[in-house]
């Protein structure tokens, strides 16, 4: 597979010779630490795009975040997702595919609050990789976090699309690449994540993208879905105690280091009012699917 040098998402693409955005990122898993990757911004639409080939199963392999559980901090999360999809029409009867779904932590969640019909695919994880998926079936597809890892952002928005019926809804969580400084003076943004996310859309080309499928634009949160008034469950924490640590992600697993905190007034007052700090760089639009998608021609 060649190297990630043209934009594979606008119309204009930049290559990456010509990018006036380029910058040396180091993995943030400390097994991997001391391995850099090229990460460039496309001049036309502001994506981001990670330029080496890699072998990502290795990374993978020793992804810390793998090891996450149903925790407090996920329960929270995870109810704000089921918040801003009740908003949008999510109901017990609704038939609700969460693709990409890991080891299915959200999918339990649903399940055991009530939504029967929540199903999971990950092509990685073997109990959701032999969901069946007909196109054309679900009342909801969520993406939370996926399209960023993958080498087509292009066509994964088709399959996600495909499988949503007609006039039904896409929800996708992303990292969005507008808000994100590649040259951020405390270092590397922690939604760069590198050598894992591929290809970092900008919310502008999201939206293209959408509108050149006749997806219509239902909500938009520009928030990470974690945030909470609950002491320490909130990004800005989380972000500002993972850099105090070194800037592993590793850290978001392991036990919490009770002295960074004392250390650091700032890391405090996040602690109990990140919640109206919110870091930029993330954004979760909800889409309806043209009713005529799924229309023979
Ligand atoms: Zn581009």
């Amino acid at each position: 597979m060649p190297e990630n040098t043209v934009c594979n998402l606008c119309d204009s693409p930049e290559t990456y010779s010509k990018s006036s955005e380029q910058r040396q990122v180091a993995c943030h898993v400390r097994k991997f630490q001391n391995d850099n990757f090229t990460v460039w911004r496309c001049g036309g639409c502001q994506s981001l795009h990670s330029k080496e080939v890699v072998d990502l199963d290795s990374y993978y392999a020793d992804y810390p975040l793998k090891k996450h559980t149903l925790d407090f901090h996920a329960k929270i999360g995870y109810r704000n997702r089921i918040k801003l999809l009740t908003r949008c029409g999510l109901s017990k009867d609704t038939k609700i595919l969460d693709y990409g779904c890991g080891n299915g932590l959200f999918v339990t969640f649903l399940q055991s609050n009530g939504y029967a019909f929540a199903n999971g695919f990950d092509p990685y994880i073997p109990e959701y990789a032999g969901t069946p998926l007909e196109p054309g079936s679900f009342d909801i597809v969520t993406s939370y976090d996926v399209i960023e890892h993958v080498d087509n952002p292009k066509s994964y928005l088709e399959t996600l699309i495909s499988l949503v019926k007609p006039g039904g809804l896409l929800v996708l969580g992303t990292p969005n690449a507008e808000e994100i400084d590649l040259f951020d003076p405390d270092g590397p943004p922690v939604e760069l994540s590198q050598p894992y996310h591929r290809h970092i859309l900008s919310a502008r080309t999201l939206f293209k993208l959408a509108e050149d499928k006749a997806l219509e634009v239902v909500d938009v949160y520009r928030r990470f879905y974690f945030d909470s008034l609950l002491p320490l469950v909130n990004t800005r924490c989380m972000w500002t105690y993972i850099r105090s640590t070194g800037g592993m992600i590793d850290a978001a697993v392991e036990p919490i280091q009770w002295g960074v905190f004392l250390k650091s007034p700032r890391l405090l007052l996040y602690a109990f009012l990140g919640y109206f700090y919110p870091p930029k760089g993330n954004i979760l639009v909800t889409f309806r699917v043209g009713r005529s998608q799924a229309v023979p021609e």
